[in-house]
């Protein structure tokens, strides 16, 4: 029985891995189009920042460490041109064929902007990044895009000594409809030197270096031209057990779409967090199991310059083009005791009034916003309702919490408001 995992990166090499645990007799191969497998994308902020030292420290594992250790084969340099699903079989761009019984298909995504333009999406964009920032002398910088990645990137710019101005065609930042979630992070990147131009659609300003973090798109063409069904996000549709369409072939990571917890619609959230997750759990029905993947609740997190933003779950915005009946509060406290050096912490949170159901939140502050958002996570997992909230029993000692913590100072106000 052979395993092949088409790309090297988290979602791919969480499913060969695990594959190979649970049914040693299997065997697995990777085929990894670059040149570098097992790298830490998350990391490439902070590598240009200069908090990482070199990128070889985001690498997890080179092909040679992996078959030793995991005892599988990754071959880079192997790009996989087209999947013949009825005779099991692939054919790489060399022209070189190759067998396979089970397929998972981790083709991540790619960057939406044109070829000339410099993405940060993959190791080598970051590198290349990398070493221009240590050759040239900081001048002005244009990010153009203020998602999560331009967000970073600025920051990272800013840090080194950068002019740098944001450009986004969007009024919002992180692509998160919440005029006062912008309007604070509008405050902190202009505190930081950051100048922004947001609802913006002319032609983009000139600047010594432009780099695009535009968003991406599912990379899904080789799965497509083989029959692999894409579902309504445009990503690859996949059941629970991240089984696409076809008998035998799986998806996992980036390229695939999976459920939204708190509107029960598919939804396509390409993070690292998700793709090592569903990466597993193809990894184990490939081999045999029947593991379920629940889908998201759409947890994440970013450090704009210096600040811990932590978004779960639904805006008010996105909540009422679901269908719920939102309410929303938003306050401001401390996250230590205020005589412990109690920083100020943000937390809003977000609930169904006709319901009384949480469906989401954020948390900003410079410490311990990722706790926070956890819990809040976990409550939208289990479908918590705000009375359901409020009777949390969540820790307090002055150097950690204050002993009404901000989560549940914004419940009680949110308690008040249904
Ligand atoms: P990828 O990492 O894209 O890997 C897919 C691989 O498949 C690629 O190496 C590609 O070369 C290969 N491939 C594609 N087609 C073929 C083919 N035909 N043949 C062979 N190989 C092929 N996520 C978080 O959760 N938290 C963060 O803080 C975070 N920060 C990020 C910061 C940056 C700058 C970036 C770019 C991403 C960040 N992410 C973060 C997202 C995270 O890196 C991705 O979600 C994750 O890498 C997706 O893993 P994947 O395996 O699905 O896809």
């Amino acid at each position: 029985m052979r395993l092949v995992v088409i790309g090297g990166v988290a979602a791919g090499l969480s499913a060969a891995a695990r594959a190979k645990r649970l049914d040693p007799s299997m065997e697995v191969l990777v085929l990894e189009k670059g040149e570098h497998i097992s790298y830490s994308a998350c990391g490439l902020p902070y590598l240009l920042e200069g908090q990482v030292r070199d990128w070889l420290q985001l690498v997890g594992f080179t092909p040679e460490r992996f078959l030793l250790e995991k005892n599988v084969s990754v071959r880079g340099g192997a790009e996989v041109a087209a999947i013949a699903h009825s005779r099991r079989q692939l054919t790489l761009l060399s022209g070189e064929k190759l067998h396979y019984d089970k397929l998972v298909i981790a083709t991540g995504a790619r960057a939406r902007c044109p070829d000339t333009c410099l993405p940060l999406h993959t190791l080598a964009d970051g590198v290349r990044l990398w070493e221009h920032l240590r050759e040239a002398p900081p001048s002005r910088a244009l990010v153009i895009g203020a998602g999560y990645i331009g967000l970073e990137l600025a920051g990272a710019l800013r840090a080194r000594g950068w002019r740098v101005t944001l450009v986004d065609r969007n009024e919002h930042l992180l692509h998160r409809e919440d005029p006062e979630l912008t309007a604070i992070l509008r405050r902190q990147l202009e505190r930081h030197g950051v100048e922004l131009m947001l609802a913006y659609d002319g032609p983009a300003p000139e600047a010594p270096l432009t780099v695009h973090a535009t968003g991406l798109q599912p990379n899904t063409l080789l799965a497509e031209s083989a029959g692999v069904e894409l579902g309504h996000t445009g990503a690859i549709r996949v059941t629970e057990h991240m089984e696409t369409n076809l008998p035998g072939i799986f998806a996992a990571g980036d390229c695939a779409e999976t459920v939204h917890r708190v509107t029960g619609a598919p939804v396509w959230l390409p993070l690292g967090t998700t793709a090592n997750k569903m990466g597993r759990i193809a990894g184990a029905n490939a081999a045999g199991r029947r593991e379920r993947f629940p889908g998201v609740v759409g947890a994440s997190i970013v450090r704009v310059c210096g600040l811990g933003v932590a978004l779960s779950g639904l805006s008010a915005a996105h909540a009422r083009k679901a269908g719920f009946n939102p309410a929303a509060v938003r306050i401001r406290s401390r996250d230590r005791a205020s005589y412990f050096r109690g920083r100020p912490v943000t937390v809003e949170l977000v609930a169904d009034k006709s319901t009384g159901r949480l469906l989401g939140g954020s948390v900003l502050g410079e410490y311990g916003v990722e706790g926070r958002v956890n819990v809040i996570s976990t409550a939208l997992q289990a479908r918590m309702t705000v009375e359901d909230f409020l009777g949390l029993d969540l820790v307090y000692a002055p150097p950690y919490a204050p002993v009404m913590d901000s989560l549940l100072v914004a419940a009680q106000q949110l308690a008040k408001e249904l």
